[in-house]
């Protein structure tokens, strides 16, 4: 699966943290405490005990992708690894 990696571009931050808050498809939560990751410029990170940060995302994260039904795989729960142990 295409990546994106930082620094992000506004737009994509706008995308990343529309998806990580809008609760239709799994997030990416810190592996240490849970809480949701939060995108910047630079890194998408944890706010919650600041210790975790990454410096990508997946591509339909970023490009508003992920609000198309149609284009959303659907299946990458648990296959990239960090943050998708959780399932809804
Ligand atoms: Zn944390």
């Amino acid at each position: 699966m295409d990546v994106v990696i930082a620094p992000f571009t506004e737009e994509q931050v706008e995308s990343i943290n529309a998806f990580q808050g809008d609760g239709s498809w799994h997030p990416f939560t810190c592996p240490k405490c849970g809480t949701r990751l939060k995108a910047s410029a630079v890194t998408i990170q944890c706010y919650g005990c600041g210790k975790y940060m990454q410096t990508w995302v997946h591509k339909f994260m970023a490009d508003w992708s992920w609000r198309d039904p149609k284009y959303f795989p659907g299946d990458w729960v648990g296959k990239e690894g960090e943050g998708h142990d959780e399932k809804r």
